[in-house]
């Protein structure tokens, strides 16, 4: 039975899903303003992890992504600039184009990291109509007001719940609490559904609406674009642990008083990538993201890798050491597992590998006890009492969970720096002048270096020296 910790309820909870064997998850996208950093990729590998959970538990998984192309702004609380605007204004770009290549830029990072792209997709600026629908419910529900020249805010102090997720205490969110907020707001909470464009200047996307020109508030996209796909109530809804006390807390204000239902039944939050206990913010501009990592020389999958040994609910500490240690970490992984199948001998012959599977399986469905399943994979690809054949099988299985491009792992990972280039390069000429003795030198000097040069039609190929060095 899967076990979720559900933040509505702060409890791990068995996972029982509206419709049998179906699973509806809603993923909070990115902004596409900037690249994602590694912090919001972390996020990602996470949600991926809960997916191939549920699937490898037999659920049928519909998820569906939304692309925030307009409306958040850059502070979470209604004031400033829309972040793809302002992006467009630096980068001289239309808006449209600078959503469109971020999005693009965020697809191509999901396939490096080998995270499933979800069954639906739906951008904020393509459900304009869907959000409109949402707000004219809730303004004749008598839960909206206007404030001039800036926007319709929702009044968070009409629900006796609101702030349920964050557990807000209603006594701090009180119109005339000392803490400074939006001019005309009735509440510290209260947050924009629809953003009036400024009088004097255009925006680049903005509609018509019922109240006037202008665009959709964040909050308002996740919640009309997940009930529309999902259903009025649907089973998980994720994201980072930012998002708790307002995004989400928004979410299910403005869907539970639309509706008259609960919104979402489990809701998952990730916890953050972390730089020496400081914050990786996208809009400070000093961040990493993946590209960082690959121009360093990283490979995509061994940031999923360094992801997969902290548990989601665990805050992660990035450094490059700590980088490196699980780099390290997933190349022994490669190399072991071409030892096993350089040898694929022996049938099946204990106990032992249903025994793996079994606690395998306990974690993973332990609310996603990911790092635990490495430990438990590790263990049996060192296990003597398996024959490789069973070890091989495991492999397969369990990277359906870690999604670490583990079946298709090449032979031989050769990466020729510049000595070695020049070696081959001085070897292949050595042969063409026939000069053999200095050829079968040079083989000697690439072997100390611990690889064999096997003459192929198509070149030289590199092959590791030993398999005993491998490990
Ligand atoms: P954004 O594109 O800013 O809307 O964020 C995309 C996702 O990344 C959201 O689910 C955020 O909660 C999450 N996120 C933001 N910063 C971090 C971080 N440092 N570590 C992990 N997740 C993060
Ligand atoms: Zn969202």
């Amino acid at each position: 039975m899967l076990k979720l910790y559900n933040t509505l309820t702060r409890k791990k909870e068995d996972f029982e899903p509206i419709l049998k064997r179906q699973a509806g998850i809603y993923t909070c996208g990115p902004t596409v303003y900037n690249y994602a950093h590694i912090g919001n990729l972390r996020t990602y590998i996470f949600e991926d992890l809960l997916k191939r959970v549920l699937l490898y538990d037999g659920f049928n998984v519909k998820h569906v992504m939304n692309i925030t192309d307009v409306g958040h702004l850059q502070g979470d609380t209604d004031e400033g600039e829309d972040k793809v605007e302002m992006s467009a204004r630096k980068e001289k770009k239309s808006a449209w184009d600078i959503a469109r290549a971020y999005e693009e830029a965020f697809k191509n990072d999901l396939v490096l990291l080998n995270i499933q792209e979800p069954d639906i997709w739906c951008r904020a600026t393509e459900h304009i109509k869907e959000q409109i629908e949402l707000i004219k419910k809730l303004e004749e529900k008598g839960y909206t007001y206007k404030i001039e020249n800036d926007g319709i805010y929702f009044d968070t102090s009409k629900l006796k719940d609101y702030g349920k997720l964050a557990k807000l205490k209603k006594q701090n969110l009180k119109a005339g609490a000392r803490i400074a907020f939006a001019s005309g707001k009735r509440n510290i909470t209260d947050f924009a559904l629809w953003k009036f464009s400024p009088e004097d200047s255009k925006r680049q996307m903005e509609w018509p609406s019922p109240w006037g020109i202008g665009f959709p508030g964040w909050h308002v996209e996740c919640s009309a674009m997940s009930m529309k796909y999902l259903g009025e109530t649907f089973d998980i809804h994720c994201g980072g642990i930012d998002h708790i006390p307002v995004h989400h807390a928004n979410e299910i204000a403005q869907s539970e008083v639309a509706t008259g239902k609960p919104f979402v039944n489990y809701w998952l939050h990730g916890n953050f990538l972390v730089l020496n206990k400081g914050k990786m913010a996208k809009s400070s501009g000093a961040f990493l993201k993946l590209q960082s990592l690959l121009e360093k020389g990283y490979e995509p999958l061994s940031y999923r890798y360094f992801c997969l040994t902290a548990h989601y609910r665990n805050e992660l500490v990035f450094s490059w050491e700590n980088l490196d240690a699980a780099n390290a970490a997933f190349k022994n992984l490669k190399n072991k597992i071409r030892e096993i199948k350089s040898n694929l001998c022996g049938s099946a012959r204990s106990s032992h590998v249903q025994e793996y599977k079994q606690q395998f399986i306990e974690a993973i469905n332990e609310d996603l006890d990911i790092p635990k399943a490495l430990v438990i994979f590790w263990k049996a690809l060192k296990d003597n009492e398996l024959s490789n054949t069973e070890k091989y099988g495991l492999i397969i299985d369990f990277d359906k969970i870690f999604g670490l491009g583990l079946d298709s792992i090449k032979e031989e990972e050769v990466i020729i720096n510049e000595e070695l280039k020049e070696l081959i390069a001085e070897r292949e000429k050595s042969r063409k002048d026939k000069k053999w003795k200095k050829a079968d030198e040079i083989r000697d000097k690439i072997k100390k270096l611990g690889f064999i040069v096997e003459d192929s039609e198509d070149g030289p190929k590199l092959k590791r020296f030993s398999q005993d060095s491998l490990i």
